[in-house]
C-alpha cells in the first residue's frame, strides 16, 4: 500500500489539489451561474445580436464582472501617461472591431420597366413593390430588354443551367426567388437558393443586374425584402433586387406561372425596353467588441506564456440569418448558446483571479467574443489583432453551449491538436472524493484509483478516491463551427467543450429555465482541472495536426481543397486563415495569409465567388489558382481531391 503511494505520479497529485479546491468556496457556483444566465438570456438583452444595444449591455455586464474580480484590463496594458480615471475604465476590457450592423436605403433607388401592352412605363415604389437586397452593389444599370431566366440557377454538377437558352449579356436578368425544389430544404437545389449564388450565376452569364421575383403572395412576407446584411459575405458585385410577384405577374396565378417555369417553359414575362434599375444603399457601421480580461501568471518566465479561455456572448437577436425559428421577430434568448459558456467564463475568471486560489504560473486571458454567430467575426479579429502575443499563446479552450448536459455526456473537440491532450483530458476527468481510511480495505468501496495522503508524522492521514467523471466523446479536429477554429488556424492547440445540440438550438425557446446548472458547474471544475494541468507542465503543449472529421465549412461539394477562409475579411478576394496540412491546397503551395483572386478562370471577390468556383471543379483535374502573397501576384496549380 505504502509503496503504491510512492509511485503515484504528479498528475494524480494535481487531481488531488483540484479535488481539494473543489470542496472550497472557490468551486463553480450554481447560484452565480444561474444569475449570469438569467440576465444574459433575459428579454432585456433581446438576444444579444452583434452590434445591438442588447449585445452592448452584455459586454458591459461581463466587463463589470471582470472588474469586480480584479482581472487586469487588456487594452493599453502599458498604462504610462494614462489618467487614473482612464486606467480604471471598464472600456479597457473592450476590444472593439468594425461591424456592419445593417444597411439602409440611400437616395435614388428606382426600378422601372414597361410591359408589352403598356404605353407608359411603370415606376415602382421601393419598399412596397420592390427592394434592393442588402448584399446588392450600388449602381445604375439600364437594359435594352429584360431577360427572364427561370430560377436564375447554374448548377453544373446537376447539369442544370437556366441561362443556357437565353442571352443575358448586358441585360438585367429576372428570375424567381427559390428553387425548382420548392420549400424542400434537402432538395438537390437547396444550396442554390441563396441570392448570392444567383448573383454570381448572373454575373458569369454577363448580366448587369438581377431582379428576383418573390414567391410570396404578400410582399411584406418576403424575407428578402428586409434589407439585411451579412457580415461574412461582402458585396454581390452587381445590383440585385427583389420584386413582388403581383407587380410583375399582375393578378395572374403565381403557381401556374411557377409550374410553367419548373417545366422549362419560358418566358412568362415580357417587357419592352428599357428596364432601369438603380440601387443606392448605405452600410451602417457600428462598433462591436470582444471583452478581454487578464489574470497574470506569477512565474517570472512562464507568465509570458498565455492560456486563452473563451466563450462567445453574442446570439441571434430576434432571428434572421442563422435562426431555425418558424417565424421571425421573437427574441432568441440563447441561454445555452452561449450565455452558458459566458457564465462559465465568468466563474472561471472569478476563481482564477481569487487570492484564495493557487495562482497560475502562466497568464490566463479570458475572452468573451462577439460576432460568432455571423461567422466567428470576433475571434477572427482577435487572432489577427491579438492583445497578447499569439506565438506565446500555448492553448485556447473554447466553451460554446455547455448548459444542456444529459446522461453525463460531454463532447471535447480538438484532442488531436496537441501532443498529450488525451492524457490531460483523461486525468482531468477523474472525479475525486475523500474516503475514510478504514474503508480502504474494502475493495467494493474503492472502484477507482486511490491517492493516499501521508501526514507529517509518516502516518496515513487521509485518502482520496478517483473515479471516471463524464462520459466523454472525443473529437480530433481543431476546426469546427465556433471560435476555437480561429485559433487553430493560427496553429494554437485548442480544446472545444460542449454538451451537444438540442431541439431548442437557435430558436427563441433556448431559455434559462432549461439549463442544467448543476452539471454545468461540474463541467467548469473539469475545465479548471484542464487549465491547472496545462499550467502544471513546464513545457507548453506541442501543436499537432489533427485528423479532420469534417472538411471545413464547404457546402456539400464533391471536391475538397483544404483551404480555411477568413469569414470576417471584407477585402477583395478570398483571404485564407489557414490551409489543412497534406491537403490539395497545401500540396499546391497555398499558405495561410494568401488572398485568392482567381480559381479555375473565375474571378474571386469573396467567399461566395470562391465556393461557387469550387462547386465547378472536378477531383483529380489540375486547375490554376491565382493569389496575392505579400502584395505579389502568383499562379499555382492545384488538383482537388474527392471529399471523403
Ligand atoms: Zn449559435
Amino acid at each position: 500500500m505504502f509503496r503504491k503511494f510512492l509511485n503515484i505520479s504528479l498528475v494524480i497529485a494535481l487531481a488531488l489539489s483540484a479535488a481539494l479546491a473543489q470542496q472550497s468556496a472557490l468551486a463553480p457556483s450554481v447560484e452565480r451561474l444561474r444569475a449570469h444566465i438569467n440576465y444574459l438570456a433575459s428579454d432585456k438583452l433581446e438576444g444579444r445580436r452583434t452590434g445591438s444595444e442588447g449585445a452592448n449591455l452584455a459586454a458591459e455586464y461581463i466587463a463589470k464582472e471582470f472588474s469586480r474580480y480584479g482581472l487586469q484590463r487588456s487594452i493599453g496594458w502599458d498604462t504610462l501617461g494614462m489618467s487614473i480615471l482612464e486606467a480604471d475604465s471598464p472600456n479597457r476590457y473592450l476590444q472593439k472591431f468594425p461591424y456592419v450592423a445593417g444597411v439602409e436605403l440611400g437616395k435614388g433607388n428606382s426600378l422601372s420597366f414597361r410591359f408589352k401592352d403598356q404605353t407608359n412605363g411603370t415606376e415602382l415604389r421601393v419598399g412596397q413593390d420592390w427592394m434592393p437586397l442588402g448584399s446588392s452593389s450600388n449602381g445604375q444599370v439600364e437594359s435594352s430588354a429584360a431577360v427572364f431566366v427561370g430560377f436564375g440557377i447554374t448548377a453544373s454538377e446537376l447539369r442544370y443551367d437556366d441561362y443556357s437558352t437565353v442571352d443575358a449579356r448586358g441585360k438585367i436578368a429576372f428570375a424567381f426567388a427559390g428553387t425548382p425544389d420548392g420549400d424542400n430544404p434537402h432538395g438537390q437545389f437547396a444550396r442554390y437558393e441563396d441570392p448570392r449564388w444567383k448573383a454570381i450565376a448572373a454575373k458569369n452569364a454577363g448580366a448587369r443586374g438581377l431582379v428576383l421575383i418573390s414567391q410570396q403572395k404578400h410582399f411584406a412576407d418576403e424575407p428578402l425584402s428586409r434589407l439585411q446584411y451579412n457580415n461574412s459575405g461582402g458585396e454581390a458585385g452587381l445590383p440585385v433586387a427583389i420584386i413582388s410577384s403581383s407587380t410583375i405577374l399582375g393578378e395572374s396565378d403565381l403557381s401556374v406561372k411557377l409550374g410553367l417555369v419548373k417545366h422549362g417553359l419560358m418566358p412568362v414575362v415580357t417587357f419592352t425596353s428599357p428596364v432601369t434599375l438603380s440601387v443606392n444603399i448605405t452600410r451602417r457601421e457600428v462598433e462591436a467588441s470582444n471583452v478581454v480580461g487578464i489574470v497574470n501568471g506569477f512565474d517570472p518566465v512562464l507568465k509570458n506564456e498565455f492560456i486563452v479561455i473563451g466563450a462567445h456572448y453574442d446570439h441571434l437577436g430576434r432571428g434572421g440569418e442563422g435562426s431555425l425559428a418558424p417565424r421571425e421577430g421573437d427574441i432568441h434568448h440563447g441561454a445555452d448558446d452561449n450565455a452558458s459558456g459566458v457564465a462559465g467564463l465568468l466563474e472561471l475568471a472569478r476563481i482564477f483571479a481569487s487570492s484564495e486560489s493557487p495562482r497560475p504560473r502562466r497568464t490566463i486571458v479570458f475572452i468573451a467574443f462577439s460576432g460568432e454567430e455571423e461567422g466567428l467575426l470576433g475571434s477572427s479579429y482577435y487572432v489577427n489583432h491579438p492583445l497578447r502575443p499569439l506565438e506565446n499563446t500555448v492553448a485556447m479552450i473554447n466553451m460554446d453551449m455547455i448548459g444542456r448536459m444529459k446522461n453525463n455526456k460531454l463532447i471535447v473537440g480538438g484532442v488531436g491538436t496537441a501532443e498529450g491532450w488525451r492524457d490531460v483530458i483523461a486525468i482531468s476527468n477523474l472525479q475525486s472524493k475523500p474516503i475514510a481510511v478504514a474503508e480502504l480495505a474494502n475493495p467494493a468501496r474503492t472502484p477507482g484509483k486511490v491517492t493516499l495522503v501521508i501526514g507529517a508524522n509518516g502516518q496515513l492521514s487521509s485518502a482520496i478516491i478517483h473515479t471516471q467523471g463524464f462520459d466523454l466523446t472525443l473529437n480530433e479536429d481543431g476546426y469546427g463551427p465556433s471560435d476555437h477554429s480561429s485559433f487553430y488556424a493560427k496553429k494554437v492547440p485548442v480544446l472545444f467543450i460542449w454538451t451537444g445540440t438540442h431541439e431548442d438550438y437557435h430558436k427563441p425557446s433556448d431559455t434559462a429555465d432549461k439549463i442544467n446548472y448543476e452539471d454545468e458547474a461540474h463541467i467548469l471544475s473539469f475545465v479548471a482541472r484542464i487549465m491547472r494541468s496545462i499550467d502544471a507542465n513546464d513545457a507548453r503543449p506541442v501543436y499537432t495536426v489533427a485528423k479532420s472529421e469534417s472538411q471545413g465549412r464547404t457546402m456539400g461539394f464533391r471536391v475538397f481543397l483544404g483551404t480555411i477562409p477568413n469569414y470576417a475579411d471584407s477585402g477583395d478576394g478570398l483571404l485564407l486563415d489557414g490551409v489543412r496540412d497534406d491537403s490539395p491546397a497545401a500540396k499546391a503551395g497555398i499558405k495561410a495569409g494568401d488572398r485568392i483572386v482567381k480559381l479555375a478562370g473565375r474571378d474571386v471577390h469573396n467567399v461566395y465567388d470562391y465556393t461557387y468556383a469550387l462547386g465547378e471543379l472536378k477531383a483529380g483535374q489540375e486547375y490554376e489558382v491565382e493569389l496575392l502573397r505579400n502584395g505579389e501576384r502568383m499562379k499555382l496549380k492545384v488538383t482537388p481531391a474527392t471529399r471523403k
